[in-house]
């Protein structure tokens, strides 16, 4: 098993995480959420097992409701605002993170667009990578 290091944080460096495991889901996000919370047309997110997942630093949170009503809590530096991941309560055993929030963006790849719902006629997808209109199931 490779034993890559993936670390990141916030863009001030109050907060800095690491994992030592592999994602599981790399995607393109376009719901409204994402699109609030980075002032962007999408965030690139992965997720990794949460019992893997260390965070050094404290992070401010809030909650929106998810698909099910179920909340998702996203965490952000409370100093400087970056948005860091989030606890999405229908995946408890998963921590959801920011890609670009990685010292190293470019060692996660995504695999698909999710939420392509709410895409903004100026952030569509442009590449060739599968598209869901909500979460894959
Ligand atoms: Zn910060
Ligand atoms: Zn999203």
């Amino acid at each position: 098993m490779s034993e890559k290091q993936l670390s990141g944080g916030c863009a001030c460096g109050a907060v800095r995480y690491e994992t030592a495991a592999e994602p599981v889901i790399v995607a393109h996000c376009h719901c409204r959420d994402c699109q609030r919370a980075s002032g962007a047309a999408m965030s690139t997110v992965f997720a990794v097992p949460r019992a893997a997942f260390r965070c050094k630093g404290p992070t401010s949170t809030y909650a929106t409701p998810g698909d099910s009503g179920n909340p998702v809590v996203r965490h952000f530096c409370a100093d400087c605002g970056s948005p860091l991941f989030s606890d999405v309560s229908v995946l408890p055993d998963l921590q959801f993170v920011r890609a670009a929030s990685l010292d190293d963006p470019a060692a996660v790849s995504p695999t698909m667009h999710i939420y392509c719902d709410s895409a903004q006629p100026w952030g569509k997808p442009l590449d060739d990578l599968p598209h869901f209109a909500k979460m894959p199931s």
